[in-house]
């Protein structure tokens, strides 16, 4: 009997800290289907798209999936290397699930954005991702940016051979 009620209040305990912890970074109301926050999670792979990426969350809400990106950082919102990024994760999701993803969520400071994955997006993901591949071809892939600051923080620094030399 004790074992039970310990069973439950613990059960209880573990339903309040996820919905806790759903509210302290944003995330919306629904089911998490998939997060790579707490512990590694294994990427998904479109194989249309030859594309691989781990969002932070899944959501399964209202019989949708969606894909939940959590960031970090100054200035206006959304970032649209971000908003790509999210795009991505749609791709990915929509390709491997066989599911229409209409849209991923990016959070910034714990605020949702609803982004959609429209028709003009998707096209625009097409296109960067062409302009990467033609650009990986030919073997010559140039910075675009002068600032320091993302070189600092950039997790490929130390495979670049473009990196801004004062930021390293
Ligand atoms: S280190 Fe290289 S890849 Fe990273 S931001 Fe700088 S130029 Fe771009």
């Amino acid at each position: 009997m004790i074992g039970a009620v310990v069973l439950i209040a613990f059960a209880v305990w573990i339903r309040w800290s996820v919905q806790k912890k759903k509210k302290s970074y944003g995330i919306p109301e629904g089911l998490i289907l998939y997060s790579d926050l707490n512990v590694p999670a294994t990427p998904l792979f479109s194989r249309r798209f030859r594309l691989t990426g781990k969002p932070d969350y899944i959501v399964r809400k209202e019989n949708q999936c969606i894909p939940v990106e959590v960031k970090s950082g100054k200035g206006p919102h959304p970032h649209q290397s971000q908003v790509l990024q999210l795009a991505a994760y749609c791709q990915i999701l929509e390709d491997t699930s066989g599911v229409f993803i209409p849209e991923g969520i990016l959070v910034y400071n714990n605020v949702p954005y609803t982004i959609r994955f429209d028709p003009k997006l998707r096209f625009e993901l097409e296109s960067v991702m062409k302009t990467m591949r033609a650009s990986l071809r030919s073997g010559v892939v140039k910075r675009n940016h002068h600032e320091p600051a993302r070189c600092r923080n950039c997790s490929m620094k130390q495979y670049c051979t473009d990196i801004i030399e004062d930021a390293s």
